[in-house]
């Protein structure tokens, strides 16, 4: 190889109760990709795994839960920070593995960015605060004395990841950063395959020393006895195949305990070419560029590669031809090299089960383009675990089971054709649950269409053209703000999706009581809960001088047809209810001419704000903004103004929501809304 990274020692160490275990005489070998020779050893048969829950549930766990949400999102920030200074070597160590410096992009730097969009996303989106909010408070009583709010809190138990051998980096990451955030510690089992590189960004991550001890831990080879011990707060999320999942989530252990288990499993992905491109558009070259990206990217070592391609019969054939010419382009061989476009399958056994996958597929369909045993020109190479890309042919999908219920977990793929949308669909959904499903098209019908029929049996639809191609993410990319997983035979779990995530590490809990207790649980103003007014105005008060539930009442201001008038014709507003009577009262909305909604809202700021320079920096916005009851001339409104939130931004100031309320003279509320501003610490 081009770069002759070893494995230092030739082992691949666990790592519990803050130490480093050794293989032991009963460890896995682990053969190169690319030589087939062996490169290093894992797995000790005498893992104390009930010290290693011990030490997550008694140190890592607590530390951990000491943190704010804003405080563990610092820390993966520099975690973040720390790995991406470390990425060649872990992508010279991944060599081994069969994957090209850009199949290592994906695992490597996509794993590294997820870990940022997780520590940005927990700055924005989560409270400076060990728990958080889900939904809006209920109100469960007529007079509002005895009130509902959902909250989430950490799970007090240990996160389990079993990961595949294919995302080394991007596998332990995209699990481990919304475990972190939750404030709950993982104790992660990569495959052992590739358990090496795992290996070398976990050390990085311990040496960075920057979450606290027990935070994180790693079993490279068996688990041991690791899922009888665990408990109702833990969790195990498993990526692989079905049959370990199957194996796994029916442990009668977990079941009995009720052990929350999500699976990510194997699926038969598909791709679709809408009726409404022709082979001549620039559309066509988009779908096929993907195709050939998605058999090829890692091999086709992705669990959202495309597997099945449906095209309208019309366009089988230049499909076919089109695909062939970029596949025969490919350089394969030695991942280090540059000139390389497509490396190894991870191993002999891999390419054993490709080619057995294979053999099932060829019952079905013909193979067009490829051979599972290419000759490469170095004879040493030749040992590796490399295989052609394989393109097959289904002239008859509706009969042929097994292309859409094999997986080949290599560059496989079969082309087949649709009839109509309707038919399209049906073939898209014979996959029995996938991850992913992508669609090419211009028309929007055609988008509606396949999102009507097709959604409920796929994690995510990817919909790509022209239009949208340039920015676009990719067919076999899962983002972190988006969710990733999907029904039956794809796991039936989900990962990511911004903290949607977060939230599958705590748990969910309704809290029933008075305003007054339910604030102090969540921090949040609740109405109905005392406010407290002070004889400071509040936009004097600096954020942290602000308390939850400080309050101004404002002075009230009569609204007169002066007013309307001149507001409409300064703003151009003329808008009928504000200008004619007759036509005003006609609508069922309104007594007559009433003021302009702005108009109230510019009025309320005159009200309550205070003109001076002070720590109020900016209004921000505003939201959930409600005109509840006409205001007409002659009527008065005054304000009540309340803190409902404080969180930090930076050092120097935060975000202050206010709960904002108008009042008529008769002391009916007429709108209300959410006030946010900026203000000085
Ligand atoms: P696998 O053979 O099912 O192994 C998955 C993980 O389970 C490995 O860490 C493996 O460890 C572990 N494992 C196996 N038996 C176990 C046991 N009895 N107790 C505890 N752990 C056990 O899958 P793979 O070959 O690594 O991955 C390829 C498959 O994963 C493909 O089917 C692919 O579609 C799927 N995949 C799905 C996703 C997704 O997000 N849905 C992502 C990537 C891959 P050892 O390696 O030590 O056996």
């Amino acid at each position: 190889m081009h770069k002759n990274i070893t494995i230092p020692d030739g082992i691949v160490s666990s790592y519990l109760c803050d130490q480093w275990v050794a293989p032991d005489n009963n460890a896995r070998v682990i053969r190169s990709a690319v030589t087939a020779k062996d490169i290093a050893k894992a797995g000790n048969s005498s893992i104390d795994t009930a010290a290693m829950l011990n030490h997550a549930r008694k140190q890592g766990g607590p530390a951990l839960r000491e943190l704010t949400f804003h405080d563990r999102a610092k820390k993966l920030k520099q975690l973040a920070t720390h790995l991406n200074e470390h990425t060649s070597y872990l992508t010279e160590l991944a060599f081994h593995s069969g994957a090209t410096a850009a199949d290592s992009t994906i695992d490597i730097d996509g794993g590294i960015a997820t870990v940022f969009v997780y520590a940005s996303k927990g700055r924005r989106e989560l409270p400076d605060d060990t728990l958080c909010t889900d939904g809006e408070v209920e109100q469960l009583s007529r007079k509002g004395t005895f009130v509902g709010q959902h909250v989430y809190t950490s799970k007090p138990g240990v996160a389990v990841h079993i990961n595949a051998f294919n995302f080394p980096v991007w596998g332990m990451l995209e699990k481990l950063a919304p475990t972190l955030l939750a404030g709950m510690p993982a104790i992660i089992k990569p495959a052992t395959a590739t358990s090496y590189i795992t290996e070398a960004c976990f050390r990085l991550m311990i040496d960075s020393d920057i979450f606290p001890p027990g935070s994180f831990q790693l079993i490279c080879g068996g688990t041991g006895n690791l899922l009888n011990e665990l408990s109702a707060q833990d969790v195990v999320t498993f990526t692989g195949s079905a049959n370990t999942a199957n194996l796994l989530r029916s442990n009668t252990h977990l079941l009995n305990n009720a052990v929350p288990f999500n699976a990510e499993q194997d699926s038969l992905n598909a791709t679709l070419l809408g009726p409404d491109i022709t082979a001549d558009s620039p559309d066509f070259d988009i779908f096929v560029n993907e195709v050939f990206k998605e058999m090829t990217v890692k091999s086709g070592q992705k669990c959202t590669a495309i597997r099945r391609v449906l095209v309208p019969t019309r366009l089988m054939d230049a499909t076919q031809d089109a695909l062939t010419a970029k596949l025969s382009a490919l350089n394969i061989g030695d991942p280090s090299l540059a000139e390389t476009t497509m490396g190894a399958l991870v191993s002999s056994e891999q390419k054993e089960s490709v080619i057995d996958a294979c053999n099932q597929i060829s019952t079905c369909a013909k193979l067009t383009y490829g051979d599972a045993t290419p000759t490469l020109n170095d004879t040493q190479m030749n040992a590796g675990a490399f295989v052609t890309p394989m393109l097959y042919h289904c002239a008859d999908p509706d009969n042929a089971a097994a292309v859409h219920a094999i997986e080949a977990f290599g560059p496989v793929s079969t082309l087949m054709p649709y009839r109509d949308l309707h038919h399209a669909c049906e073939l898209l959904n014979r996959g029995n649950g996938s991850l992913v499903a992508s669609v090419v098209t211009q028309d929007g019908s055609v988008a509606r269409e396949v999102t009507s029929r097709s959604a409920a049996w796929h994690g995510r639809l990817y919909f790509n053209n022209l239009h949208s191609n340039k920015e676009s993410t990719g067919h076999g990319s899962p983002l972190p703000h988006m969710v990733h997983g999907g029904p039956g035979r794809a796991g039936g779990g989900e990962e990511l999706g911004g903290v949607r995530a977060v939230k599958h590490y705590m748990q969910r809990t309704a809290i029933q009581g008075s305003p007054d207790l339910l604030q102090s649980v969540t921090g949040n103003y609740v109405a109905g809960a005392p406010t407290a007014e002070h004889s400071k105005h509040p936009f004097r008060k600096r954020f942290s001088e602000l308390n939850i539930g400080d309050t101004l009442h404002t002075g009230s201001r009569e609204i007169t047809l002066d007013d309307i008038e001149h507001f409409a014709h300064f703003t151009g507003d003329t808008f009928y209810a504000h200008m004619d009577e007759e036509a005003a009262a006609a609508n069922p909305f309104f007594p007559g001419r009433v003021a302009h909604g702005y108009l109230l809202l510019s009025f309320a700021a005159g009200l309550f704000v205070d003109p001076d320079p002070g720590p109020v920096l900016a209004n921000t916005g505003l939201s959930d903004l409600a005109f509840q009851k006409p205001v007409s001339a002659g009527d008065s409104i005054c304000v009540s103004l309340t803190v409902q939130t404080k969180k930090k931004r930076n050092e120097e100031y935060g975000e202050v929501r206010w709960h904002v309320t108008l009042h008529n003279q008769n002391d009916e509320q007429v709108a209300s809304y959410q006030l946010h501003t900026m203000n000085a610490l």
